[in-house]
């Protein structure tokens, strides 16, 4: 048995070289004390070596596919090195589509691996401990990062450099790494597994906008979306509201594609019957826009992306969001 680890670049990677060559994947885990003491090789790839906010849906989508192989031909878990700007939404790509018991972990680091308290080899050894563990078989994709364990479904970055950066706001962690042993405390439910195979080729024919509501927003750049754009993502106020200006005009786009309903706060739901007004959740509902449920606005676009690409339909994507969301 071993674990497959890809390394695809970010600041886990920086290594302060001249010309800006990053670390390969073999450098960043022989810099890790204690992955000899695993019991499992790691058998590492060198898959990307970008900033994270360059990857793409193809890309990550290649390497669920290529981490599909690895565990087809015996490897235990997968790790996933990367960074961090991204990761909770590759994370929750990955999630989506994973189909294995094999726990597929994704880690990374806040620091870069020259600079003091580096975090990047705690995060890997960490990560391969979920990787190779028992208990987090079965739990889909997996951010493993400063000691804790995160459902790919809940975790969000909350902050542009501490090493805490990770969090689960509406749900708390899954589990933590406690002495090297891997405890997993709020075990987080599977939902059924999206289809992946047809998505790559049509991704093109698949773009999800991505509006955050403000105070007095006009929505003049909305106009005309519909001929750009298969579906929309709105990140409303609060539980999900929007001025009362703007319904109609969200309704009128809801009739020609998806529109998602979220919310721009960073955690809890977008309510279904609660408020009535123009433009409350209860409005943009009967105008045919979807509710997001708890899935925040990033994880609701790349839901709706993957769902427009495997060529679902108004209510397959309605249904997929009452599931998922
Ligand atoms: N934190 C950045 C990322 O998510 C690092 C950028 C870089 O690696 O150049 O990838």
């Amino acid at each position: 048995m071993s674990i497959a680890l890809f390394a695809l670049g970010g600041t886990i990677s920086v290594s302060g070289r001249a010309g800006g060559a990053r670390l390969t994947g073999a450098e960043i885990t022989a810099a890790v004390p204690g992955l000899d003491g695993l019991g499992m090789p790691l058998d590492v790839r060198d898959v990307h070596a970008v900033p994270s906010g360059s990857l793409t849906f193809a890309q990550v989508l290649g390497v669920v596919e290529a981490a599909s192989h690895a565990v087809a031909e015996g490897a235990a878990g997968v790790v996933v090195t990367q960074g961090t700007d991204t990761l909770e939404e590759t994370a929750f790509l990955a999630d989506l589509v994973w189909p294995h018991e094999a726990p597929f972990v994704l880690t990374g680091a806040m620091r870069q691996p020259g600079m003091a308290g580096a975090d990047g080899p705690a995060n890997v050894l960490a990560a391969a401990r979920v990787a190779a563990s028992r208990a987090a078989r079965g739990l889909g994709a997996l951010v493993v990062i400063n000691d804790e364990v995160h459902a790919a479904r809940w975790v969000r970055k909350s902050h542009s450099t501490s090493t805490a950066a990770f969090v689960s706001p509406n749900a708390g962690p899954a589990g933590r790494v406690i002495e090297g042993e891997v405890r997993v405390l709020a075990p987080p439910p599977r939902r059924t597994v999206l289809p992946s195979g047809a998505v790559p080729a049509r991704l093109d024919a698949a773009r999800v906008a991505l509006h955050c509501v403000t105070l007095d927003d006009d929505g003049d750049r909305l106009a005309g979306l519909d001929e750009t754009h298969q579906g929309l993502v709105v990140a409303g106020f609060g539980a999900g509201h929007v001025p009362a200006s703007l319904a109609p005009v969200l309704g009128a786009l809801a009739e020609r594609i998806p529109v998602v309903l979220t919310s721009r706060t960073g955690s809890g739901p977008v309510l279904r019957h609660t408020y009535s007004a123009p433009g409350s959740e209860t409005d943009l509902q009967r105008r045919g826009l979807i509710n997001g449920g708890l899935l925040d606005p990033y994880k609701a676009r790349v839901l709706l992306r993957l769902l427009l690409a495997a060529g679902a339909g108004h209510d397959e994507v309605a249904a997929a969001f009452a599931e998922h969301g």
